[in-house]
């Protein structure tokens, strides 16, 4: 979807892939100063360790402890984070939701979760209940983000179909971020790891799941059997490269990268 934006904004330019071990980060990244390459996204598992070879961070990026597009601005490396704008925007733009003043439960607690979690309270989401496996983290998580946030009440709690129940009944959307789903050969059921009480959730609630794969992912397809609106991540992957590429670029791409994702599906 790069690649389509440089055609179709008629800048010279490639983008291409590589696979870089956790041991060899450093490296690479001197390899890609060394050779002035003027931008790249970074992905797992390398967005929190990326920090540390970089000359400066955004401050949102600070905050969410991951960078995933890095720009050459003179000499230096700077790193972003555009998981959390991207988010925003497929909010608004693929499901009409604006967080301001609405009560969201989000499933996990890892980098996804930070990313979308940090873009809530940011968009003014009045509350947040944050629900993981590992409790410990997410409770990490709240520490972290809930004096920067004094606007939205915030909580944790576990990751069951008896602890999300009152959350899920009173909520306007739920998000998952963890990775439920996202290894399930069998597409229509993800079995005993599905932690949603289904039968307490309003058909009006939105669904989004950050998690994309072929075919719609398996928490997908259960809430729309549930008869709600409900979509995958693939607007917030293309909503992120779209920030990204206007950062590396100052243009916007228009709808280049979506025709190219649709195109390839
Ligand atoms: P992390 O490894 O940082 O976090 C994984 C999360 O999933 C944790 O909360 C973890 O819980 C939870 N988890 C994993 N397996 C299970 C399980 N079997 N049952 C319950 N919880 C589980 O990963 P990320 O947050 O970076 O990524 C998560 C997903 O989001 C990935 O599928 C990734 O592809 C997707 N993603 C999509 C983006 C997009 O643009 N659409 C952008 C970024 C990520 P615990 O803490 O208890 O281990």
């Amino acid at each position: 979807m790069q690649n389509a934006a440089f055609a179709a904004k008629e800048i010279n330019a490639v983008y291409v892939p590589f696979s870089v071990r956790e041991t060899d980060l450093h490296h690479a990244v001197t390899g890609l100063r060394t050779l002035h390459v003027q931008g790249f996204n970074v992905t797992i598992p390398h967005k929190q360790n990326i920090i540390s070879c970089l000359d400066r961070v955004s401050l949102e990026a600070q905050v969410i402890g991951a960078v995933n597009t890095v720009a050459r601005e003179g000499n230096k490396l700077v790193g972003y984070n555009t998981d959390a704008g991207g988010f925003l925007r497929s909010l608004q733009y693929d499901l009409g939701f604006l967080p301001h003043g609405r009560r969201v439960v989000v499933l996990g607690a890892g980098g996804a979760a930070r990313a979308c979690v940090y873009a809530l309270c940011q968009a003014g989401a009045a509350e947040v209940v944050i629900a993981n496996r590992n409790t410990a983290r997410a409770e990490a998580l709240l520490g972290e983000f809930a004096p920067l946030c004094p606007h939205t009440n915030m909580h944790v709690v576990s990751l069951s179909k008896e602890t999300l129940a009152a959350p899920c009944l009173g909520a306007d959307l739920i998000l998952n971020t963890t990775s439920i789903g996202l290894d399930v050969l069998d597409t229509d059921t993800v079995g005993a790891s599905d932690p949603l009480p289904w039968g307490n959730i309003n058909s009006e609630t939105l669904f989004y799941d950050v998690v994309y794969k072929p075919g719609f992912t398996p928490l997908v397809k259960r809430a729309r059997a549930n008869g709600m609106v409900a979509l995958d991540g693939i607007g917030m992957l293309i909503a992120q490269g779209e920030e990204a590429f206007k950062i590396w670029t100052g243009f916007d791409p228009g709808d280049s990268m979506r025709r190219a994702v649709a195109n390839a599906n």
